[in-house]
């Protein structure tokens, strides 16, 4: 097998897994876990979403939450914040935030049960955000780029079409979203190499779900396919609201610690990510789906 030399692992659990819990948590409590990833070595996190906040009730401190983060930036780390509209990316602007995640679903359907709006609505927005902030890097979040709750299975064509037109809009960068964990690993192997061939020299990444065990058997295919950019969460934060109790994200320091037994450099110190995971654990979550906070010490000698 032929392994990259490095991975860029970006955290996505103050976001992605925050906002999926319903108990407010407190800024402290969010800045204290962010801290500790970035102690950790994470150089991309999603620190928050500047979605309404009668909406996700839990994002409704992400200008505060922003403005931490982007003040302690460090030399090459990188805050980035998810925003569902115009109004969104301003406010993410205003705070700092030079790097957004948008998203729209490949899937019209999910689009229009998760946005309410149609995949051309999204877009016409994305094409306001990049003219309105033109020094704003924005990367779209493909969400159900493999399968749709409403749909089944999502077909390639529908992926492509939405990257073409984002990134003709002057989107930088491409994210695969498998959202209810429901992609295999030849499916994502196929849909990479099919990006590949249709946009070379454009970033894509992977957000592999764990819901149906497959997070990792999923990440090592998109290794495989070429892909060095995984969107990771803390503890396996995050989920689906379509599958309450599922896991959701594939777990930060699992995907870590494969990419490190295989030689693959993350620029991650797992034991400090860990100690940070139980931070999550004892003040977040209890019940955490990621392995590596429960597993005993390894040391291959
Ligand atoms: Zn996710």
């Amino acid at each position: 097998m032929q392994m990259p030399k490095y991975v860029e692992v970006v955290e996505v659990g103050p976001r992605d897994g925050f906002q999926n819990i319903k108990t407010p948590i407190p800024t402290a409590v969010k800045l204290k876990v962010i801290a500790g990833i970035i102690a950790a070595g994470v150089k991309t996190v999603e620190a928050t979403s500047f979605v309404h906040p009668k909406a996700i009730p839990q994002m409704a401190d992400a200008a505060e939450v922003a403005r931490a983060v982007a003040a302690a930036a460090g030399e090459g780390f990188r805050p980035i914040a998810l925003v569902p509209n115009l109004t969104g990316a301003k406010n993410a602007w205003a705070a700092g935030i030079r790097e957004v995640t948008y998203v729209i679903s490949a899937s019209e359907q999910h689009n229009l049960a998760n946005l309410n709006r149609t995949r051309d609505q999204s877009l016409a927005d994305l094409a306001a955000i990049i003219s309105e902030l033109p020094c704003l890097k924005v990367r779209l979040a493909a969400a159900t780029a493999f399968g749709c709750p409403f749909r089944g299975r999502v077909e390639e064509d529908l992926v492509i079409s939405l990257a073409a037109a984002a990134l003709k809009l002057g989107a930088t960068s491409v994210i695969l979203c498998d959202t209810i964990g429901v992609a295999d690993p030849l499916q994502v192997y196929n849909l990479v190499g099919a990006m590949q061939r249709e946009f070379a020299g454009v970033p894509v990444g992977l957000h592999l779900h764990d819901t149906r065990g497959m997070g990792l058997a999923n990440t090592l295919a998109g290794l495989e396919a070429g892909i060095t950019t995984f969107e990771t969460s803390i503890g396996g934060l995050g989920g689906c609201p379509f599958a309450p109790g599922a896991a959701g994200n594939t777990a930060t320091e699992d995907m870590v610690n494969m990419l490190h037994a295989m030689g693959v450099e993350t620029g991650i110190d797992l034991d400090k990510y860990l100690e940070t995971v139980k931070i999550v654990r004892e003040e977040i979550q209890q019940n955490l789906t990621g392995h590596m906070a429960q597993a005993c010490k390894y040391e291959n000698l």
